[in-house]
């Protein structure tokens, strides 16, 4: 009894600390110790797309620090409110490109299935944050649709869970998914995109280890981290629970001004991704999405940053600068 209060705390579920997110702009600026003169802005620009982010994300953060690299990923500021010629509202067409719920099949062999729309955080740069989440959370019927289309086309080998993030989904969602893809001959490699591994580490629990990790395929969780601070010994540690489970685990990041546009950031990254058993995957370009100009590093800059990356890393620890073009077949390397 005497314990309860650290139990309790200890005890949280990953269901529980995603419904406890912070929400509003005030809670995040009164646990951070921010200046209130931003606080307006925060709220207008949280009005266009929410606040939403874990506390165990903000635990990471620097109090005080207006300017630190986590906060600036989820803090709404007045920035996001200016119109500027080039960011639309739906940068990759996806709105075009997807035409049966729940399922985009844009690349060759691979088919993405947006298990569910909503995420844990919300990250100011998202290129979803305009996305018709609503549209997008298919019934079983519509499901049986998504896989009699898997099921009818013997080209694609890999199915791939994505969202807004798939891990937000309830465990018993993606294992009954898993189960029918499993029942497809010709599907060789499953490969979950999440944030939720770096955001909300205690989603990986015994239960998600079990469908994630079953030997029917070849298993691939990619994680987005884009700073080596994201990764704490709480995230090290449920990687690691996913490394021994067999899952090969690879990063995106993308590149954004003012969290991670230098060489020894990235690089930093990288030794930390490698250090928790993660090898970098991908280096977005950011997607051209409005509200989110203010994060933009100019496309020299980024190969000049890539170059300084492969000059001061091992290969394997460079990731694959890319960019997304609507229309092109893959990912579009730039070089
Ligand atoms: C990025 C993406 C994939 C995966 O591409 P890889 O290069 O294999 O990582 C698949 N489908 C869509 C629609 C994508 O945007
Ligand atoms: S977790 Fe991914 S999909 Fe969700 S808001 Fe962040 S970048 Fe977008």
């Amino acid at each position: 009894m005497i314990h309860r209060t650290v139990a309790t705390w200890q005890t949280e579920t990953w269901q529980e600390a995603l419904k406890n997110v912070i929400r509003t702009p005030e809670e995040l600026f009164s646990l951070l110790k921010l200046d209130p003169a931003l606080l307006p802005a925060a709220h207008l620009a949280s009005g266009d797309f929410a606040l939403r982010v874990p506390r165990c994300f903000v635990r990471r953060m620097e109090p005080g620090n207006i300017n630190d690299p986590l906060l600036r990923q989820v803090l709404p500021i007045g920035d996001e409110l200016l119109a500027v010629p080039g960011y639309s509202h739906d940068p990759l067409e996806e709105k075009t490109t997807n035409p049966h719920p729940g399922l985009v099949h844009k690349y060759q062999g691979r088919v993405l299935l947006v298990v569910t729309g909503s995420c844990a955080i919300n990250c100011r740069y998202c290129f979803r944050r305009h996305f018709p989440y609503a549209d997008n959370r298919p019934s079983r019927a519509q499901w049986q649709q998504a896989l009699d289309y898997i099921r009818a086309d013997t080209s694609i080998r890999e199915v791939i869970f994505s969202g807004g993030d798939p891990l937000n989904a309830p465990d018993a969602t993606l294992s009954w998914l898993t189960d029918e893809i499993s029942q497809i001959e010709h599907i060789s490699r499953l490969r979950v995109h999440s944030r939720l591994p770096v955001v909300l580490p205690s989603r990986i629990t015994d239960e998600c280890l079990e469908w994630l990790a079953r030997p029917r395929f070849a298993n691939t969780l990619v994680i987005h981290a884009n700073h080596a601070r994201e990764l704490d010994t709480s995230v090290a540690q449920a990687l690691s629970q996913l490394r021994a489970a067999g899952v090969t685990l690879l990063n995106q990041t993308v590149l954004l001004k003012g969290v991670n546009d230098s060489v020894s950031s990235l690089a930093q990254l990288s030794e930390r991704l490698f250090a928790c058993g993660v090898l970098p995957y991908y280096l977005h370009v950011l997607d051209k999405v409005a509200g989110a100009a203010h994060f933009d590093v100019p496309e020299a800059d980024a190969k000049h940053l890539h170059q300084g990356l492969l000059h001061s890393l091992s290969g394997y620890l460079v990731p694959k600068l890319v960019r997304e073009i609507p229309g092109h077949p893959s990912k579009t390397p730039v070089i």
